[in-house]
């Protein structure tokens, strides 16, 4: 290989980059061309023979760029998306060039050596139990999957069933309870854990999980019992009341998680953790560092108490891999084998803010937040029909129609993104602040695309 065989690609790379990067704040948000369009533009024919790799990435870059979203804009409500700081790309540019399979300590110590500070710097930072075993997994689904699998095994093995050696198959039944207003990453994690569908047990207006309903199902039988609780419900931001949720559970034998895609950084805040009082008891916990923490994607963290009950579920044993030693191998900690180093970006991220500067990124996204609701509230016509805790804003229109249409108008005027959805039988746009960059200044900017598209909607 020659020495600069990567030079030209990476230098073409990193303009691209800086170019995009530049225009992400100011560009319109909407891409402007569809699938169809750019795959002709980036020609439908794998070639006979290939082409220099700058070139390839010049035309990459210049053929899908009318097909990007500015998902990275400050004013971009939509999903629940995240930014990305600088120290988390160039770090993850450098987790590629390093190419490190990060399963095990032993050939590749560097990275778990990042990603054993990462998981550390994280689980004091949110206050959850030192020792618990953390996997950097793709994402927060990913991450309630990794958890309900610990959780699986462990409370089959209290009812004296090996799942990890004997399956499901003739395992006793394992109950899986939810709030109303589960998220559907979870139902999809309890699909894939083998439970089917969560059996729901009430939710109060805000979707936070209804105590009383789950004492009831919690008593309607006994035997090995699953409990997800959720920290940030989509629509509202909500967080379950932990304390008392967890109590009740616990005196079941429950084993009890935590869906806390978004809302778990509420505990990195000593302004917010009232919101998560109590969760440091749960035995597992799923957060994404992709969306809050404004970290790329993919980045989502499985937390278990119980590392050993993480290592039961997870680990991969072989006869070429590394002999288990007295610490947990990475491999222990996620379903995967082979990955890439994914805690490192998140260490980077945590290094370039500290703790203090977590918990102004958290604050700052809640105070924007607060922000935009006031605007709303004081728009005639518009409504905020949620108790804006957290990051989520839920804001009608008159009517189902109107809103929609306001839906639909604002984003095409390309200057804010928000999600149009349903709550409580409503229509609704929900704005869902997770980029570091939505300050005053684009809340201010943000409520006047608002004012100026229920305007021509009204006109209309
Ligand atoms: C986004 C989200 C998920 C899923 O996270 P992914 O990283 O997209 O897999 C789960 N739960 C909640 C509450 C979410 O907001």
């Amino acid at each position: 290989m020659p020495e600069d065989e990567y030079s030209e690609a990476l230098r073409v790379a990193e303009q691209r980059a800086r170019d995009w990067l530049a225009s992400v704040a100011q560009r319109p948000i909407n891409p402007n061309a569809d699938v169809d369009e750019i795959k002709d533009a980036l020609g439908r024919i794998l070639a006979d023979e290939g082409q220099d790799a700058a070139a390839v990435v010049d035309h990459l870059a210049t053929a899908i760029e009318p097909g990007l979203i500015a998902m990275a804009s400050p004013r971009f409500y939509g999903f629940v998306i995240g930014g990305t700081y600088p120290a988390a790309l160039a770090a993850d540019w450098l987790v590629s060039a390093w190419d490190q399979n990060t399963g095990s300590r032993t050939p590749t110590p560097g990275a778990a050596a990042v990603e054993e500070l990462a998981a550390a710097w994280l689980l004091d930072l949110l206050g959850l139990p030192a020792g618990s075993g953390v996997g950097f997994v793709t994402g927060a689904t990913m991450a309630n999957f990794s958890c309900l699998l610990a959780a699986r095994g462990s409370v089959l093995r209290a009812a004296g069933w090996d799942v990890e050696r004997h399956g499901l198959q003739g395992a006793p039944r394992v109950r899986f309870l939810a709030g109303d207003a589960v998220h559907s990453s979870m139902v999809v994690a309890g699909r894939m854990a083998g439970f089917g569908l969560p059996r729901t047990v009430g939710a109060d207006p805000q979707g936070r999980i209804d105590v009383d309903g789950l004492v009831a199902a919690l008593g309607q039988d006994d035997g090995p019992v699953i409990v997800a609780l959720q920290a940030g419900d989509v629509h509202s931001g909500a967080f379950d009341d932990f304390a008392a949720a967890i109590a009740v559970a616990h005196a079941a034998g429950a084993w009890v998680h935590i869906d806390g895609a978004f809302g778990l950084w509420a505990g990195a805040s000593p302004a917010l953790r009232h919101l998560v009082a109590g969760y440091e008891a749960a035995d597992s916990w799923a957060t994404d560092a992709h969306k809050t923490l404004d970290v790329p994607y993919d980045s989502g963290v499985a937390i278990v108490a119980d590392e050993a009950a993480m290592g039961a579920a997870l680990a991969i044993h072989a006869a070429y891999l590394p002999e288990v030693g007295a610490v947990a191998e990475p491999y222990d900690h996620t379903p995967e084998l082979s990955r890439r180093a994914r805690g490192i970006p998140v260490w980077a991220t945590l290094s370039t803010l500290g703790r203090h500067g977590v918990a102004d990124l958290v604050d700052g996204m809640v105070a924007a937040a607060k922000g935009l609701a006031d605007g709303f509230a004081e728009t005639p016509g518009l409504e905020v029909l949620n108790d804006v805790v957290f990051t989520q804003v839920c804001v009608a229109a008159d009517d189902d129609t109107l809103t929609g249409a306001l839906a639909d108008r604002l984003r095409a005027d390309g200057v804010a993104w928000a999600s149009p959805s349903r709550w409580h039988d409503r229509a609704i746009v929900r704005f869902s602040v997770s980029n570091r960059g939505t300050d005053a200044t684009a809340v201010e900017r943000t409520i006047g695309a608002v004012r100026s598209a229920l305007a021509a909607v009204r006109d209309a």
